[in-house]
């Protein structure tokens, strides 16, 4: 039953395809954990959609662990939130299909994620891939979903999985809630630290790219300290100072700082001074996720317990959800 009281739900989903970066937790993570308190929130271990980048098999269960231990790591607290890995629940792979039929080619097509990962895995451009959209629609129709916390790049894949959703609840009626992006001010799009111009990837093969969560203390000074930035050796944020302009958006959101502030605080210093404090900024916002996240690791039976349950919770819902889209298409019901 539906009452005033009900919270608003949250789903939202990270991959397994590597160890998150920082921008996953500027862009996604933190918003997941500030929204954990007020709303119905949903976190999944996307490991469906992982395997369109054919990981090999032992990386991909072992990842998956990781994975789910940084979500708890990050002060995700799986009794009051249904944390869950993707494939522990059947319905999204059946509801994914099912969406697959009410999407067009051409609408797909558009997706500019098939598009670069296409370009970047030119010998295995596979369906999955293509069908990345129409399984994300799935994993946040199936809880009803009010609110999906992502960063800018999976924006379109937002905007598709609201069209469907749409089409669907026009041909069969209210059937799926439409679902609204939730996108942080600051640190929506984190860029990779030697090309400026793309964004931060966890399965970036150059790993000076990318900070990892996990990175030590000297790691990460050794990273920011080779940042690509610019000659003009003047911190300001400027169009064209794509790198300078990562690097104070970075400081910003670790610090809280604006970007008026950040340009006082260094005005007359040069690149140098600024990348250590950025560098000593990061650090201090990842080293309690990385302690926590080596203490959940070592705790593999925990871990497990806390997935049980999740997959649990979340397939209830999903399951209701589900059956309610089969009985609309008209599938027979025993
Ligand atoms: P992959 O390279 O495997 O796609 P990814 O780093 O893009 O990895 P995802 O698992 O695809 O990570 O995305 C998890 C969440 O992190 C999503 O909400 C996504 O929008 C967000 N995110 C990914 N990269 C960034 C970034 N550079 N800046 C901000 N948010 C990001
Ligand atoms: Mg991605």
């Amino acid at each position: 039953m539906e009452t005033n009281e009900k919270k608003q739900v949250v789903l939202s989903a990270i991959q397994p395809t590597g160890t998150p970066t920082l921008g996953n937790y500027l862009g996604a993570l933190k918003n997941w954990k500030n929204m954990a308190d007020d709303y119905e929130c949903y976190y999944a271990v996307a490991d469906l959609h992982s395997i369109t980048v054919r990981p090999e098999p032992a990386q991909l269960r072992r990842k998956t662990l990781e994975m789910y231990a940084f979500l708890l790591a990050i002060g995700l607290d799986p009794e009051k939130n249904t944390v869950f890995v993707q494939s522990h629940v059947s319905a999204h792979a059946q509801l994914g299909w099912i969406l697959n039929c009410y999407t067009q080619f051409g609408e797909a097509a558009r997706m500019t994620q098939f598009k670069d990962k296409s370009e970047k895995h030119p010998e295995n451009v596979n369906v999955g891939l293509f069908a990345y959209p129409m399984l994300m629609a799935a994993d946040i129709l199936l809880y009803q979903a009010n609110y999906v916390p992502i960063g800018v790049d999976q924006k379109q894949h937002l905007e598709i999985t609201r069209n469907i959703a749409d089409r669907f609840n026009g041909l069969y009626g209210e059937t799926f809630t439409l679902p609204e992006p939730f996108i942080g001010k600051t640190g929506a799009k984190i860029m990779s630290l030697q090309e400026p111009t793309k964004k931060m990837s966890k399965s970036d093969t150059n790993v000076k790219a990318f900070i990892s969560v996990l990175d030590d203390t000297d790691t990460i000074v050794h990273k920011i300290k080779s940042a690509v930035t610019d000659s003009e050796a003047r911190v300001h944020y400027a169009q064209g100072k794509d790198g300078v302009n990562n690097l104070m958006t970075i400081y910003s959101c670790c610090t809280g700082k604006d970007f008026a502030e950040i340009e006082k605080e260094f005005d007359g210093k040069g690149y140098g001074d600024f990348k250590a404090a950025v560098a000593q900024a990061v650090v201090a916002e990842l080293a309690p996720v990385r302690d926590e996240f080596n203490r959940l690791i070592a705790d593999k039976s925990y871990l497990n317990a806390c997935m049980e349950a999740g997959a649990q919770k979340a397939a209830r819902v999903a399951n209701r959800t589900l059956r309610k889209a089969m009985k609309r298409v008209g599938f027979y019901q025993l």
